[in-house]
């Protein structure tokens, strides 16, 4: 065969994907799996939204559009940041991706070399360190704990950060810990990041809608706009307005790393589909109802899973602030056996028996850099939630 790149070829496909895909083999055999994999909201799309995406349609929206996207939702874009968090910036400095995927994947691109380094508070979505890896970029981890609610302590950031460092992720909500940072403690980070002017910093704020408590999100460029110019916001309509197959996401930041990102983008895919930024426009623009039903169904989901994780053998949680993932402790369970006779040696180990013996697909949370741990997407229809949750605790008890 002849040889593939030496950083793409050996990409891994993430965890949560490969669960995912675990699931939907089990499905096709017949079997009444329940997925709590992958961060997918169960709900469908507003009717206005589903309506803009049809008149698009039908009305033109069936051409390439400009790499960075339409006017339009870039326009909306730029009058949210400045609505929810005060954020004054230009139409022109916004560029909007196929999901917020594509414009961290972009970002990325357009800042790492192989040999520099990245700095991921961990737990973490897996994505960034296996696109830095593609980047031929090292990732480099600060460890946040349960008892801190999984917030980044300002001193243990800035041990991580050395001359190589390019860039500083955070992401709050937090997938997969659920951690809400609060602007106290934002402003406390932005003190060690002040300190490194030569770093960029990426604010993956994916879940700012879904804090459980209602309470408004607040973000870095807000708290600190001394680091707006080298900080990337980023955001998207997958989570808030459960547009995951639309695949819209987009960013704010300073106009050089737009232009750099939108050349990525040019390369790759170029602008999104027409009719998907049509259908994010008005997401952005209409009524917002829906997203307070939903953020109230996940917060009162969050509620139920952590209670009946409570009760479960050998699980320790905590309820989550934001997002939909609850992040359980089961490290309990790693050495023992399945009532089927499988030895658990990892949480690897667990997830691949839950789904063989109890056909639950969770991920493991070494994915998520904390081994010992799961993450359980609570995104999926309370009675499935339910009966996971049943099955999940027949398998603690079942172990010996
Ligand atoms: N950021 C985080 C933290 C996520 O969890 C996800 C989705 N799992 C994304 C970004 C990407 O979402 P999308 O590409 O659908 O916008």
């Amino acid at each position: 065969m002849p040889p593939f790149s030496a950083l793409f070829g050996t990409a891994e496909l993430s965890a949560t994907m490969e669960m995912a895909a675990r699931a939907r083999a089990l499905r096709e055999q017949g079997h009444q799996v329940i997925s709590l994999s992958l961060g997918e909201p169960d709900f469908a799309p507003a009717p206005h939204i589903l309506d803009a995406a049809d008149t698009a349609a039908r009305h033109g929206a069936t051409k390439y559009t400009a790499v960075n996207g339409i006017l339009p939702l870039r326009t909306a874009i730029a009058e949210k940041f400045q609505r929810d968090h005060g954020l004054t910036t230009s139409p022109n400095d916004i560029v909007v991706g196929n999901g917020a995927r594509q414009v961290i994947f972009n970002a990325l691109m357009a800042i790492l070399d192989p040999g520099c380094e990245i700095v991921i508070p961990s737990p973490y979505w897996n994505a960034y360190p296996l696109i830095a890896t593609a980047a031929g970029a090292a990732s480099r981890f600060v460890p946040c704990h349960a008892q801190d609610d999984f917030l980044p302590d300002p001193e243990a950031l800035a041990a991580q950060i050395t001359a190589r460092t390019r860039c500083v992720v955070l992401n709050f909500p937090n997938n997969p810990t659920g951690a809400v940072c609060p602007a106290d403690h934002l402003e406390k980070l932005g003190e060690v990041l002040r300190a490194h002017p030569h770093l960029w910093i990426l604010s993956d704020d994916i879940y700012e809608q879904l804090i459980h408590d209602g309470s408004p999100h607040v973000t870095l460029a807000q708290i600190c706009p001394d680091l707006a110019p080298r900080t990337l916001t980023i955001g998207g309509v997958s989570k808030s307005y459960a547009m995951t197959g639309f695949r819209v996401g987009y960013a704010a930041g300073p106009k050089d790393f737009i232009s750099a990102i939108t050349r990525v983008q040019g390369l790759a895919t170029g602008g999104v589909c027409a009719i998907a930024q049509a259908a994010a426009t008005a997401a952005l623009t209409g009524p917002q109802e829906q997203v307070t039903l939903m953020r109230e169904t996940y917060a009162e989901r969050a509620q139920l899973v952590a209670a009946s994780l409570k009760a479960i053998p050998g699980v320790r949680s905590a309820t989550p602030k934001g997002a939909f993932y609850a992040f359980p402790d089961v490290s309990e369970w790693i050495g023992k056996t399945t009532a089927k006779g499988v030895h658990l040696a990892t949480d690897t180990d667990i997830t691949l028996a839950l789904l063989q013996e109890h056909h639950v697909a969770i991920v493991a949370g070494s994915a998520f850099g904390a081994a010992g741990h799961v993450r359980l997407s609570t995104a999926a229809a309370t009675p499935d939630l339910t009966q996971a949750l049943a099955r999940i605790g027949n398998f603690a008890r079942g172990l010996a």
